[in-house]
């Protein structure tokens, strides 16, 4: 789950991370009051989207007036904003960020990552900041810092100094710098973070530290614990097709393909895009059920991989432990008796009930296509589908 720049910043705050002044503006009248709130005469205009390189795209830009304010307002304020990071179609900027300006010595990166390939949270820092980090790591690798925590320990002090010291601070800024690293440390560990982004993070020229910019995702599993982050959810900004499914307490991956998966567990649905491709097709996105999907679950399941416009084709693949495979059929059918689905319909049903679902799914005279082996099931999937696109 994301949040916007402004939340991120004020979670971070809350831990001691110094962020300069700023207050959040729905309409050019507010953005006003917010400017004449933090006094002096500039400010900077932030559009508040799930994105970054905003900069880049137009929607950061340095005030000098209350005039130029509102014309930003005008420019942002209920319209799209498209950066690299969102495609072409954009963003919706409800919101813009009104901050007093900072005088920037020194742009920096600093970061925190789950890294799962060695399984342990890693601080990552570089002089180069306010760029793609991306870049950085792939033209001079020696300018990206990296420092790994062990979960069991957690963050050393020595470690974060050495860290700061990498980032060739004055020394006036190094304690402040050292405490930033620890304090983002607690607020990505006790939010359930998966990712902290200051970039850039600032030294100001009278040498203070600033987290200018901020980007926070969280663990969507740990929101049952987390109500106060769990609120900042911003849903406007979401893949309309995720935000459905999780409404529903389903978990949908949105992907590039045409057919749509409905399976139960994240091994069989790995499982199930590789034998889709296997068998020359590519899946548009998969929906875990979960386990024990009563029949309405199943159908509002299937009703959101329709929802996706990108489907041409559904291959359903349950392997029932705790789920039944009847239940499976009687979503299915009962969803059928409500609906037509004009697109080739694959079912493969195995486990708990299995001859229970088939004979539901065989005496309800629908055209669903059944499948006894995941091979086979996408195979006849891939099949039926290029022979209802043509392609
Ligand atoms: P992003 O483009 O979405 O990553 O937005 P950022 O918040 O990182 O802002 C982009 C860039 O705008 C920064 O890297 C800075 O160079 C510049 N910028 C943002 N705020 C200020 C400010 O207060 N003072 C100055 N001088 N530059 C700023
Ligand atoms: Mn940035």
């Amino acid at each position: 789950m994301n949040i916007h720049e402004y939340q991120a910043k004020q979670l971070l705050a809350k831990f001691g991370v110094p962020i300069p002044k700023g207050g959040i503006a729905h309409s050019k009248d507010e953005a006003i009051y917010q400017a004449n709130e933090l006094g002096g005469d500039k400010w900077v205009i932030k559009a508040q989207i799930h994105s970054g390189a905003r900069g880049k795209a137009g929607g950061v830009k340095l005030c000098s007036s209350h005039q130029e304010i509102e014309e930003m307002c005008g420019k942002l304020l209920g319209e799209k904003l498209a950066t690299i990071q969102t495609g072409p179609e954009g963003k919706l900027v409800s919101s813009v960020y009104v901050e007093e300006p900072s005088a920037i010595a020194k742009e920096l990166y600093f970061s925190i990552i789950m890294d799962r390939a060695s399984q342990y949270v890693t601080l990552i820092a570089s002089t180069e900041g306010g760029m793609n980090i991306e870049e950085v790591a792939a033209e001079t690798p020696e300018k990206i810092i990296t420092v790994s925590i062990d979960p069991a320990v957690g963050l050393q002090a020595f470690q974060a100094r050495q860290l700061a010291f990498g980032l060739n601070l004055p020394t006036e800024a190094l304690n402040v710098a050292t405490r930033t690293v620890m304090n983002c440390y607690q607020a990505f560990v006790q939010s359930d973070a998966n990712l902290l982004e200051v970039n850039p993070l600032v030294l100001t020229e009278d040498n203070h530290i600033v987290a200018l910019d901020a980007k926070m995702t969280f663990d969507e599993n740990a929101m049952y614990r987390q109500a106060a982050v769990a609120e900042l959810r911003d849903t406007t900004q979401e893949d309309p097709r995720e935000t459905n499914a999780s409404q529903h307490d389903l978990s949908y991956v949105g992907l590039e393909g045409n057919i749509g998966c409905m399976i139960n567990g994240a091994g069989l649905a790995m499982a199930t895009m590789d034998m889709i491709q296997h068998a020359g097709g590519e899946p548009a996105n998969f929906l875990d059920i979960g386990g024990g999907a009563s029949p309405e679950r199943v159908a509002t399941a299937i009703e959101a991989v329709l929802a996706d416009d990108t489907v041409e084709a559904i291959l359903i693949n349950i392997f029932a432990g705790i789920n039944r495979c009847d239940w499976v059929a009687q979503g299915i059918v009962d969803l059928l008796a409500k609906r037509e689905i004009d697109m080739p319909l694959v079912v493969r049903l195995s486990g708990t009930n299995v001859e229970e679902g088939q004979r539901i799914l065989r005496e309800s005279n629908t055209s669903v296509i059944t499948a006894e082996t995941l091979a086979d099931a996408a195979e006849k999937v891939v099949a039926a589908w290029k022979q209802a696109t043509g392609k």
